[in-house]
């Protein structure tokens, strides 16, 4: 592993952040941090958290997506569950506290409980999915979507990764029954809710000097392919004013794109992917294709955003004589996170002595798929410089534990609340 990104002391094993730097060592990649679903390193970490869940009298199992659940019984055998969770899997050389971070904050929530001999009279189940950031296949949300029950298994089962090993044989050879997917479904009338606790990812927190944000939605984002056709000709001869140059529309196109994100408050809107044919260095280019990616707080600003910006290329590949087209890619829908439990985690912060900031989720997340199951919540924690998918990824100890008391206190309320 690489050493400490702030060049700190190693943190105490028994620490959150401690317990964080032994599961990074959980990896397939060497010197770097890469665990991938249903890999060795993923079978390592789940070994890790399962000790750590039963050290704590949780009860585990591993479902069929093999998503690691950890249960811990409430005093009331009619009640029902709380779900708290977010993943095990991460990209490649990625940073250790995207996704690991909440299972195990939600795991310190429950040890601090226990210590004080506190039950609560709700089970809480903590879920440690495998498969959010969906690299090793081609379909992602794997393990949540399976607990919503909103997988459709023979087009997840069939999908393969580099190598050609689909998803049902991965899950066999990891000891899941992929033909029993569908029991890792939640009856939704026996679940309270789930939350994701989860490093920001975006630099909003640290700007506003909070250690920790409540979300309010994660927002709906489409993407698409944008090709661009004129006519490729010599670099020397076609004189400038006759020219049908795709790629320097496309330069248009993109520069009206930043200046929608730039314009609509809540999107964003990025091209983060070109390539020009026919590519050479005295060919006026021919035929461009780029990619576009646009997000929002909601599916209708969404939409909106992506109306305007296409009327305005419109405008400008006419200009130029060219002509284009767009073709939908992925898209998915706002996520809107429950109000009440945006108030509930901020009434728990001002318990805990802490200002909160409330703001939109621009990463996707498994919380995405839990809420066609049940109200979701999500609760932020500054990360330096805004910085995620890299070893560079960083957290403060202090803000970590200010989210487990966070939590803590949220467990009490909701049982003083009466919530059952
Ligand atoms: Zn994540």
């Amino acid at each position: 592993m690489r050493s400490e990104a702030d060049g700190s002391m190693p943190h105490d094993p028994a620490s959150l952040l401690g317990r964080l730097d032994t599961l990074a060592r959980c990896t397939d990649g060497a010197g770097v941090l890469t665990r991938l679903y249903l890999t060795p390193a993923h079978e390592a970490a789940i070994r890790l958290a399962r000790g750590w869940m039963q050290q704590a009298g949780l009860a585990t199992r591993l479902d069929a997506a093999a998503t690691l659940v950890g249960r811990l019984e409430g005093s009331d055998p009619d009640a029902r569950t709380l779900l708290i969770g977010s993943h095990l899997d991460t990209v490649p050389d990625a940073g250790r506290y995207d996704g690991a971070l909440g299972i195990l904050a939600g795991l310190a929530a429950l040890e601090r409980l226990r210590d004080r001999d506190i039950r609560l009279p709700f089970a809480v189940e903590l879920l440690a999915f495998g498969d959010e950031e969906g690299v090793r296949f081609a379909r992602t949300l794997t393990g949540s979507r399976a607990c919503a029950g909103t997988l459709d298994a023979a087009l997840h089962l069939a999908s393969h990764d580099a190598e050609g090993i689909t998803l049902r044989d991965a899950l066999s050879a990891f000891g899941c029954d992929p033909d029993r997917l569908g029991d890792a479904a939640y009856r939704p009338d026996r679940v309270i809710a789930y939350l994701e606790p989860h490093i920001e990812q975006g630099p909003v927190l640290e700007q506003a000097a909070l250690p920790l944000g409540v979300v309010t939605a994660i927002n709906a984002a489409s993407r698409f392919i944008v090709t661009v056709c004129g006519e490729a000709g010599h670099a020397g001869t076609v004189p400038m004013d006759s020219r049908r140059d795709a790629l320097a529309t496309a330069a248009e196109m993109i520069v009206a794109t930043r200046g929608a994100g730039l314009a609509w408050p809540g999107v964003t809107a990025t091209v983060g992917q070109i390539r020009a044919w026919p590519g050479g260095v005295n060919v006026i280019a021919g035929e461009v294709e780029f990619s576009l990616d646009l997000r929002a707080s909601t599916d209708a600003l969404r939409d909106k955003a992506c109306a305007a910006l296409f009327h305005e290329w419109d405008a400008i590949t006419a200009e130029h004589g060219v002509t284009h087209s767009i073709a939908p890619g992925f898209s998915a829908s706002a996520a809107p996170c429950a109000e009440d439990w945006q108030a509930r985690l901020e009434r728990a912060a001002i318990a805990c002595g802490l200002e909160t900031k409330r703001l939109p989720s621009g990463a996707g997340h498994d919380a995405m798929a839990m809420a066609a199951l049940c109200p979701i919540a999500m609760l932020f924690v500054r990360c330096r410089g805004g910085i995620s998918h890299n070893p560079a990824e960083s957290i403060t100890g202090q803000d970590a534990e200010l989210a487990v008391d966070v939590i803590v206190r949220l467990l009490e309320d909701l049982a003083a609340e009466g919530i059952r």
